[in-house]
């Protein structure tokens, strides 16, 4: 199976090894072509406001709305969570697919400083996932279709819509590969 890994900015190399320890062959997606023939996506955290710039300038936008919205199973972690999103709490608009139907809180959790990690429980998945947050976002306000799969202090911080899974956390870090398995298995049943 062909796990795609939006290559544009961010921790691309980490999720391309998750990728492939759920067993999957990644594929570094750079021009809209890559998108052709994948069975999963993700996007990884990083900054969004520059992951969107680039997008847009490699005429990624579109494609990737595209693709998303026919159902590939989409894994959007911390930056590539708000890249996902309709919106963020911020005033400043920045670029995003508006795919997931949730508004996010960037920095919610506080300052680079203010990273940490925890283990959380995360609906579907038995056991708990070491979940590591930097500079993350939380979940503001979820849509109707959305389902919250984790929490932290309240807050989501783990959702899923349909054939897309997004996080604050980081689950490319832990050597953990359940979060990319899930993808794996939610293809063909959007
Ligand atoms: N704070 C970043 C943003 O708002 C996200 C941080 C991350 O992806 N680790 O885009």
């Amino acid at each position: 199976m062909r796990f795609g890994v939006l290559a544009l900015q961010g921790d691309v190399r980490e999720h391309a090894a998750a990728a492939a320890a759920a067993g999957a062959e990644p594929v570094l997606v750079r021009v809209a072509e890559d998108l052709d023939g994948l069975d999963a996506l993700a996007i990884p955290g990083g900054e969004s406001t520059t992951i969107g710039k680039l997008a847009e300038r490699y005429g990624l936008v579109e494609p990737l709305r595209t693709a998303i919205e026919s159902g590939l199973p989409t894994l959007g972690t911390c930056a590539g969570m708000i890249f996902l999103a309709a919106g963020t709490t911020e005033a400043r608009p920045q670029v995003q697919l508006g795919v997931l139907d949730v508004v996010v809180r960037r920095n919610a959790f506080g300052s680079q400083v203010a990273s940490f990690e925890a283990d959380i429980d995360v609906v579907g998945i038995p056991d708990p996932v070491r979940a590591v947050f930097i500079r993350a976002p939380w979940i503001e306000k979820v849509g109707a279709g959305v389902e919250v799969l984790a929490e932290v202090e309240g807050h989501p911080v783990m959702v899923r819509e349909g054939n897309i899974v997004a996080t604050s956390f980081h689950p490319e870090l832990t050597g953990d590969p359940r979060v990319h398995t899930l993808l794996l298995h939610m293809r063909g049943r959007a």
